[in-house]
């Protein structure tokens, strides 16, 4: 019997936080001196780095990914009787979003290879009624943001991009962020920038818009008790902000790392009987927020990963138009073929910066012997 081997984690924290671990501290120490725990300096000052590192404008740091989402809906006046297109293989706050603010999600199917929206299945979803679509640069690969705005800007709709996992991604070498009407970024944890719990920002060039996202974050206030709007509590704290102008600066770095692991992991899962991420064009970009394989046979490698203690996850498992929150929509199964076929074939194995060269052999071994044993 061969030796069991270690376990590979799907994602791992603290091997990022370690070589960081005076800094974040003296960052956290600093807010608690200071006593000024929400919005203040931190937060003006992490908006202006992630700006000017994103090449936009205008940065309004808010609570999470899916509070961006909704605030940027709302700052643009979308709501009941308007539509807004998306993929329907996304995390599901793209939706939530949407109806949240009593517009209805409308889907358009995505590319196969590429698992991105299909601009002409956007095309043939744009009604009277649309007022956005969203670019998800689903798990870290930039949309089709060229086609995207063509289509956008010859119909006079606005086009939003949802970054929330892809930080630091070019797109004709311009970072993703500045594309459209309006981002939304998220700084969960386990995204490619990373808080100390939840967080996100709003990227925009509308100096207009920038204004009334910031006042939306924060109960619709011009001035302290000058309530201008009918706002939120949707406010990013200054502790969480600190930590992000400690990270902010590798960010660049871990985007390289992630590169270097898919490129391992494509070369060794050459034999793996899994479809690799499709190749990218010059002008696209992929920061791998996930690493996202596609097997026929799903189940009996996951079945090999589980016996192996390998981590992996399932983005997404269920299509939103097919989840219980959604049934409302009434849209069976079929009815976006592509992003169905997809939901029962992904597979995310473990990715991040610090992944380890042994531990990609590892799980490409038991990725590679499944293809073999499961046949
Ligand atoms: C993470 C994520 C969100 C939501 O961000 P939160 O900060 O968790 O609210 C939205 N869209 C996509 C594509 C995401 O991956």
């Amino acid at each position: 019997m061969p030796a069991m081997p270690s376990q590979v984690p799907f994602l791992d924290l603290h091997s990022q936080i370690l070589p960081l671990r005076n800094d974040l501290d003296a960052a956290i120490r600093r807010v608690v001196d200071s006593c000024g725990f929400i919005l203040g300096r931190e937060v003006q000052d992490f908006e202006q780095e992630f700006a000017a590192y994103c090449g936009v404008d205008h940065a309004i740091g808010v609570d999470s990914g899916t509070s961006a989402l909704l605030l940027i809906l709302r700052a643009l006046r979308i709501g009941p009787g308007d539509e807004v297109i998306l993929p329907p293989n996304t995390f599901i706050a793209t939706a939530e979003s949407i109806s949240l603010v009593g517009a209805t999600p409308v889907f358009a199917d995505v590319d196969l290879a590429t698992q991105q929206l299909d601009p002409e299945k956007v095309e043939a979803a744009l009604t009277a009624r649309t007022r956005a679509v969203i670019a998800v640069h689903l798990f870290g690969r930039t949309a089709p943001l060229a086609a995207l705005l063509a289509l956008t800007r010859a119909r006079g709709v606005h086009l939003l991009e949802d970054a929330c996992q892809a930080h630091g991604a070019r797109y004709q070498g311009r970072h993703v962020g500045g594309f459209g009407i309006a981002a939304a970024f998220s700084f969960y944890p386990g995204k490619n920038l990373g808080a100390f719990g939840d967080a996100g920002a709003i990227l925009t060039r509308d100096a207009a818009l920038a204004e009334t996202l910031r006042q939306l974050r924060d109960h619709g206030q011009r001035a302290k008790y000058d309530h201008v709007l009918l706002g939120t509590n949707a406010r990013l704290d200054s502790l969480q902000a600190a930590v992000l102008r400690v990270k902010l600066p590798h960010l660049d770095s871990w985007n390289a790392q992630r590169r270097r692991v898919a490129s391992q992991y494509e070369a060794l899962l050459r034999d793996s009987e899994c479809l690799t991420p499709a190749p990218l064009a010059p002008f696209e970009d992929h920061v791998h927020h996930l690493y996202v394989v596609r097997h026929r046979r799903r189940s009996a490698v996951v079945h090999a990963l589980r016996e192996n203690g390998i981590g992996f996850g399932l983005h997404y498992p269920v299509p939103i138009h097919r989840t219980a929150a959604y049934a409302g929509l009434g849209l069976g199964p079929g009815s976006y073929p592509n992003a169905e076929l997809l939901a029962g074939e992904i597979l995310s194995l473990p990715m991040y910066p610090e992944l380890t060269d042994t531990h990609i052999e590892q799980v490409c071994e038991v990725m590679t012997q499944a293809a073999f044993t499961s046949g």
